[in-house]
């Protein structure tokens, strides 16, 4: 009888990411707007704030994660170096090294040996960057798609309390953004929970938890420099 097997790992880690740039945009420019808002202002600079919000979070997301995986990227592509030099220079080293890897792995010495050789044959770098090094021969990092995708989510994150902010008067602004704010993050847990086969309650409870803690001390901030001010 065959069985069919849901791997989810392999859509974990674009999945996290995509999350983390939603849940950045709807708590930091939530957050702001209430902040700001909580500082008696008017509407107009409620939402010139929001905006302002946008744009520097989905810049420093997207340069952050751009440095971060360029230098990822840079790592990879050294290793790689490294690793073709070294075959290039001594190939039975190479493959013996890549034969004990196997071995580890449970195979008979013999027939790892015989793998070893085979996979050398047909595509030797390849078979080291998988094997030995953990990556695939073109690396894994992509700084550029990284770095939209991560500027991308947290957009569309900061624009759902931003069209709240907009559409809604200024003196009942801070419940409508705070508490939709918090259905859009019990959302984003749920999906992202769900996505990863984690439990629903425990992946919504989480993010709204710290989205709601971070509105209630911006607002906090925000009246205190309103009454100051
Ligand atoms: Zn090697």
């Amino acid at each position: 009888m065959s069985h069919e097997e849901i791997h989810r790992s392999h859509r974990v880690g674009w999945l996290r990411a995509a999350v983390l740039g939603a849940n950045d945009g709807i708590v930091s420019t939530a957050s702001l707007i209430i902040g700001v808002a909580a500082a008696n202002t008017t509407h107009d600079s409620v939402l010139l704030a929001g905006v302002a919000g946008l744009v520097a979070g989905a810049m420093s997301m997207a340069a952050g994660e751009y440095v971060s995986v360029s230098s990822q990227s840079d790592t990879e592509n050294a290793d790689l170096a490294l690793e073709k030099k070294s075959i290039d220079e001594d190939f039975e080293f190479e493959k013996d090294e890549l034969a004990k890897i196997y071995e580890k792995r449970g195979v008979k010495p013999s027939l790892a040996q015989k793998v070893a050789e085979q996979l050398m044959e047909h595509d030797a770098l390849g078979a080291h960057a998988r094997d030995e090094i953990g990556i695939s021969e073109n690396g894994n990092a992509r700084p550029v798609q990284a770095a939209l995708a991560s500027a991308g989510t947290f957009t569309i994150g900061a624009a759902l309390p931003l069209v709240v902010a907009w559409v809604v008067p200024v003196d009942s602004l801070i419940p409508y953004v705070a508490v939709s704010s918090l259905i859009f993050l019990a959302l984003l847990g749920s999906i992202a929970a769900r996505a990863g086969g984690a439990p629903i309650a425990v992946g919504a409870t989480r993010v709204t938890f710290w989205g709601a803690l971070a509105m209630a001390l911006t607002a906090g901030v925000g009246q205190i420099f309103g009454v100051v001010a």
